[in-house]
């Protein structure tokens, strides 16, 4: 006998035992039950109560023994079939089970209840006149003396046809019960409606593009025509200034006007304020922003408006590219070298990887923009994998700012022992003088402002964490980034017992620093510490712009996306920190931070200047940066990689194993290599390590990382899948977990 069954990916399956499970339809459920809903069933030993995603349905033989399907979550399928095969992609991939991978698509609001009712089932009293209009005057004529307040609102009425019964009351200032009434009166009939919350985006001013400069527009056109052409990708490679945006926003229009839908994928939402508010000025109600800085009930809200078509741009940030917009004809990868589209947590994807899966499988283009492109796109572009598209002048012929190195070490050695340079000292003065804003970036990638003592060289670092302690002026305390972990400054090192003077540079230190240069100025720090929600960073920009401040000192948050008319000047604090990290993206992420810091400056019709300060001015990347050489720092850049076997000459894996016991971590770390390395004998492939993770604890968790570099065979894949889920059954390193990646951020 024959008998209905579905096939599940349950959320209790961990990576090592995910697999499409198999569970009976009761006949109750029959005909409810459809691919991409979510159910609940019974998992295990322990029959645990966990939640699942349906794949498929079918029949099967009555033979064994199936656990049955407990309840259906959903009326309707949450994801559509196209969704559930990006899934099992994704989980093949990127090492996490299907799932996950599923799960990441959906808004968290699908699982948050606000007390009885779903997140995302906010509705609101509707009121619509239920009587011609005319009458409805009448009426309101002769209750008038002895009802004026249910007489006014059916004038009101009487007017509108229909409005909120929250408007009703606002505008006439009369009570609920009224309304209610009426409505047993039988005059109007009152509606639940469901309402969007939505977030607000302020649309620009003068943010509505006319039209396109001679470049861009041959840029366009070309973009356009490649867009008939059907599913294919395409680099735009315009320097810092040059209107990528405008030129996204009018393939955009094109895309619309052809039917289809456009997804934008922005690096993070916080770093580009004025990018949403130019998105808002020339599409209105036409987008949906989806990102984390939103409401869990506003973000449900923006999904389901774009799942049912009612908005044909998207705008977000990694996750937007799961965006279920209806007929996909363009996705748009701003910045698209940015780290921030690669996933650090189960799943582990990457932005760009999900949005070529989904322009080939839909017809659609894939455009990625940058002034410093990742050195693999450039290099598929030279391949002729993508079209190359470049935008060489700045808009408004606009110059580049003029950039100037400053040697930090003879700043030393004649006495200066600050993070502001003389030289920068004066610009500053000059600029301030001439009514002028400067911008300031601190990097502070790949160091952080230790406390050292000068006599013996302790440095206090975190018990749980392998890291030193940051010191934080604001609330005396040393505190650890990873773990959140602090404790009380010390007067005294508690080796030698000499004093300790705080010398770290971070943003605090170099703020007293300017108060010290330039008792007169407003100076405006943007950091982790000022910065805590969306609404306070674009509040720190917009007091900028209206020239409330001389100096914006910041952190990485000011590199981005900013557009100042009045900003002719940017310091580069510090630019060879995040050099000489064991990364082989080091020189390729510096080049890039600074180029992008120095293209602040100058954006209006003055010209600008930039003045980068380092203690290695020597280093090629220094000054082809400081030359806004992108070309030939990409070409030194990809001699060095085919030389090493890096990306994109190979692709690199990595597999991480961490537990509390040092040892345990290595010997599954040295198992892992050793049944690799046994699998793919004969290979051309490289297999590293292993080597403690660049933090190497984490909350008192060891982590050690084997690194395999080859060709991106299936069968490298199917390996290094397999010895993950080997290992994590392996009995002899038990409490050590084990996971593989793709290419991650943090080698
Ligand atoms: P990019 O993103 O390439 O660094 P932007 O898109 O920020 O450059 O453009 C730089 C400046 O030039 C912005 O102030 C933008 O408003 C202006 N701009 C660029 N193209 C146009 C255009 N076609 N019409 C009007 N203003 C433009
Ligand atoms: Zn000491
Ligand atoms: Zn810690």
């Amino acid at each position: 006998m024959k008998t209905a069954i579905a096939k599940l990916a349950v959320s209790a399956a961990t990576y090592h035992i995910d697999k499409p499970y198999t569970y009976l339809i009761p006949d109750e459920m029959s005909d409810k039950i459809e691919p991409g809903m979510r159910v609940t069933v019974p998992f295990g030993r322990g029959n645990r109560k966990c939640e699942a995603f349906v794949l498929a349905t079918g029949e099967a033989d009555r033979e064994n023994e199936l656990k049955a399907i407990e309840y259906i979550l959903d009326e309707e399928p949450v994801l559509e079939m196209w969704q559930l095969k990006l899934a099992m992609w994704i989980g093949a991939r990127f090492f996490c089970t299907v799932y996950e991978a599923a799960r990441a698509m959906l808004p968290v609001g699908m699982w948050y209840k606000d007390g009885k009712r779903n997140v995302g089932d906010k509705t609101e009293l509707f009121a619509q006149l239920d009587i011609p209009g005319d009458e409805a005057l009448t009426i309101a004529g002769t209750i008038k003396k002895r009802a004026p307040g249910k007489a006014a609102i059916l004038r009101l009425m009487a007017e509108i046809g229909g409005a909120w019964v929250s408007e009703i009351t606002y505008f006439t200032g009369v009570g609920k019960q009224s309304v209610t009434r009426l409505a047993g009166d039988g005059y109007i009939k009152l509606i639940r409606k469901e309402v969007f919350r939505r977030p607000e985006i302020n649309a620009s001013k003068n943010g509505k593009i006319s039209a396109l400069n001679s470049e861009q527009q041959s840029v366009l056109n070309g973009l356009i025509k490649q867009y008939s052409s059907g599913a294919t990708a395409a680099l735009l490679y315009g320097i810092t200034g040059s209107g990528k945006t405008s030129v996204y926003i009018k393939l955009i229009e094109h895309v619309l006007s052809s039917g289809r839908d456009a997804i934008v994928l922005v690096p993070e939402i916080s770093l580009t304020p004025q990018l949403m508010s130019i998105f808002a000025a020339n599409f209105g109600d036409n987008i949906a922003v989806l990102h984390s800085m939103l409401g869990i009930g506003e973000r449900y809200d923006e999904w389901k408006r774009i799942k049912r078509g009612d908005v044909h741009v998207v705008v977000g940030t990694r996750s937007a590219v799961f965006a279920p917009v209806k007929n996909l004809g363009l996705i748009i990868l701003d910045e698209e070298q940015e780290a921030t589209y690669k996933s650090e947590s189960s799943p582990r994807y990457h932005a760009r990887e999900v949005a070529k899966y989904r322009c080939a499988h839909s017809g659609a283009m894939l455009l990625m923009g940058s002034a410093t492109p990742s050195v693999e796109s450039m290099y598929n572009a030279l391949c002729g994998k993508y079209t190359l598209y470049r935008l060489t002048q700045r808009f408004n012929s606009a110059s580049l700012p003029e950039v100037m190195t400053v040697d930090m070490k003879e700043e030393l050695r004649s006495g200066n022992g600050g993070d502001i340079s003389r030289r920068l000292a004066r610009e500053i003065a000059m600029n301030i003088q001439n009514g002028r804003q400067t911008i300031l970036f601190l990097n502070r990638r790949g160091a952080n402002s230790l406390v050292t003592c000068k006599s013996c060289g302790y440095t206090f670092t975190c018990d749980r964490c392998s890291v030193s302690l940051t010191y934080h002026r604001a609330n005396g305390r040393m505190m650890c980034h990873y773990c959140g972990y602090s404790r009380p400054a010390e007067d005294t090192c508690p080796q030698c017992g000499s004093t300790l003077n705080y010398l770290g540079s971070g943003t605090q230190k170099v703020e007293e620093e300017l108060h010290e240069l330039f008792p007169e100025a407003t100076v405006i720090r943007m950091d982790a510490d000022t910065v805590s929600a969306a609404k306070s960073h674009e509040k720190i920009l917009q007091e900028f712009k209206n020239k409330k401040a001389d100096i914006l000192l910041g952190t990485q948050m000011v590199t981005k996306g900013l557009d100042f008319e009045n900003v002719t000047l940017v310091g580069v604090l510090s630019a060879d920190r995040s050099l000489y990290v064991n990364d082989y993206r080091a020189r390729e992420r510096t080049f890039s931070m600074i180029t992008q810091v120095v293209g602040r400056a100058g954006r209006g019709n003055k010209p600008g200047r930039a003045l980068i300060q380092t203690f290695t001015p020597d280093n090629p990347v220094i000054s082809l940066a400081a030359r806004q050489d992108y070309d030939a720092f990409y070409s030194d850049e990809i001699i060095l990689r085919q030389a090493m076997h890096m990306p994109p000459f190979s692709t690199l894996f990595t597999v991480t194993a961490f537990g509390i016991t040092e040892a345990d971590v290595m010997r599954a770390c040295a198992r892992v290599k050793a049944a690799m390395a046994g699998y793919l004998s004969g290979e051309d492939i490289k297999i590293l390590g292993p080597a403690p993770a660049l933090v190497t604890k984490i909350n008192n968790r060891f982590r050690y990382r084997i690194t395999v570099l080859g060709a991106d065979t299936k069968k490298l894949r199917d390996t290094i899948s397999h010895v993950v889920k080997v290992a994590s059954r392996d009995k002899t390193c038990r409490g050590v977990a084990v996971y593989a990646d793709l290419d991650p951020v943090d080698l």
